[in-house]
């Protein structure tokens, strides 16, 4: 199905591909395969080894000049405005291209998003352009040893101390912590009040800032998570977005945005990905398994039903709606996909997908890393039970 997005559209895809082909630089689409979907949490060595050559450092330059780095961000802090459609279609043509966004991060999906809707002008000018710029990367500071599901019953202390409010407390699951300078974190300013109401939204140094962070090494060998043990940590009080005792609403738009966000131009990694799938199948002479190829299938109308679905978050996004429980729904799809895109993926393998191909460390192959790490998608972002509450209650109006 092709839709018709009419005239102007239509002339600004034209325009992207234009300035794409204009601006890319040579070798830059050969250097790794960019548009993997993301597997969340994990490092993928290929992608961040290639994000520090010269040539994807000068494509961010250029991009960011032109200002197509967090361009779905309002103009008045250096975005261009662009709606969901837009969006939708600079990343269609990227992939089309073979080349990477630029991407910010947790900055630019996460805290730049809850700025947006919850700051003040003054915080939206100090903590936005930095986030552009790059200078700025996040990683966030909700889950503790105790409470990942129950988020809202938070114990990391915030207390404020004249113009400044600090930090103690114990945070996990970390995710890219090793490259972050700065953090978000959720922490309790008021112990009196209901638990809900006693929680604030704050952005902090990372380095420097008596924060311990320990790496958390997994079966893999990576370390891809930290735990971060606060102890005293400083943030200026203007750190605090949403007021003082009022991050549980901004937790909610941060959380929002992390489980739909990218709903709308998801399903083009996964549906190269099912490509690539159907190859390693043809490799190992499992294409005419008819049980293989009754999953594959299954997989491909997942995949499409994802992209409906993307089309659907699209069209609220483009009537200013907010990403609401539609966003559990297509957290809950996606990941629940992918666990059993893994689990074909191993099998089609078979005893190559026990093996790993060279001694310690990080040394999975693209299909058991995707194995693994897709594991993990049904629980970070709030884990399946949590959506499926989130879909019955607020969705479906059923009882708790
Ligand atoms: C790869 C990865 C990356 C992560 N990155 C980050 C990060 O960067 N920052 C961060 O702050 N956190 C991060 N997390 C943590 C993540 O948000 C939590 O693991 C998640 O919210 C679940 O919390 P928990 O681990 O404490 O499990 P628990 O909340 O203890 O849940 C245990 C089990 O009980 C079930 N359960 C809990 N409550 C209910 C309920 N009310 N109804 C039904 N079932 C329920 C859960 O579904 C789960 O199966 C990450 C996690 C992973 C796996």
């Amino acid at each position: 199905m092709e839709l018709d997005l009419g005239p102007e559209l239509t002339a600004f895809r034209q325009e992207m591909r234009d300035w794409i082909a204009e601006n890319a630089p040579a070798g830059l689409a050969d250097l790794v395969d960019w548009n993997t979907p993301s597997i969340g949490g994990s490092n993928r060595d290929p992608l961040f080894e290639a994000m520090a050559h010269p040539l994807y450092q000068e494509w961010d330059r250029k991009l960011t000049d032109a200002k197509l780095t967090c361009a779905h961000w309002p103009e008045n802090v250096g975005g261009r405005g662009w709606d969901a459609v837009r969006s939708a279609i600079f990343n269609e043509e990227l992939h089309r291209a073979r080349l990477p966004r630029n991407d910010r991060g947790m900055g630019e999906w996460l805290v730049g998003p809850s700025v947006i809707a919850h700051g003040s002008e003054e915080q939206k000018k100090k903590y936005l352009p930095p986030i552009i710029s790059g200078e700025h990367k996040y990683c966030q500071g909700f889950s503790e040893p105790n409470h990942g599901s129950d988020l809202g019953a938070v114990e990391t202390r915030g207390v404020v101390d004249g113009d400044e409010i600090v930090i103690t407390g114990q945070k996990v699951w970390t995710s890219g912590a090793m490259r972050a300078n700065r953090i978000f974190i959720l922490c309790r300013t008021d112990t009196e009040a209901p638990k809900h109401r006693g929680l604030s939204f704050v952005l902090c140094d990372f380095v420097d800032n008596n924060i311990e962070a320990r790496p958390l090494k997994q079966m893999s060998g990576a370390a891809e998570f930290c735990e971060d043990f606060i102890d005293g940590a400083r943030a200026p009080l203007d750190g605090v977005i949403g007021g003082l005792n009022n991050g549980w609403r901004v937790a909610m738009t941060t959380l929002g945005y992390e489980r739909g966000g990218r709903a709308s131009t998801q399903y083009l990694g996964y549906e190269r990905e099912f490509w690539e799938l159907v190859e390693t199948a043809r490799k190992y002479g499992k294409d005419s398994d008819p049980l293989v190829r009754q999953k594959l299938a299954w997989a491909y109308s997942h995949v499409q039903i994802m992209r409906f679905q993307g089309l659907r978050v699209l069209s609220q996004a483009a009537r200013g709606k907010q990403p609401g429980p539609e966003a559990s729904a297509s957290k809950l799809f996606w990941s629940e996909y992918h666990k059993r895109l893994g689990e074909l993926a191993v099998a089609i393998e078979g005893a190559d997908a026990l093996v790993r191909p060279d001694g310690d460390g990080y040394a999975t192959s693209p299909w058991q890393g995707i194995f693994l790490a897709s594991r993990a998608g049904t629980i970070y972002s709030g884990t399946s039970e949590i959506q499926r509450n989130i879909i019955a209650e607020r969705a479906l109006g059923l009882p708790k």
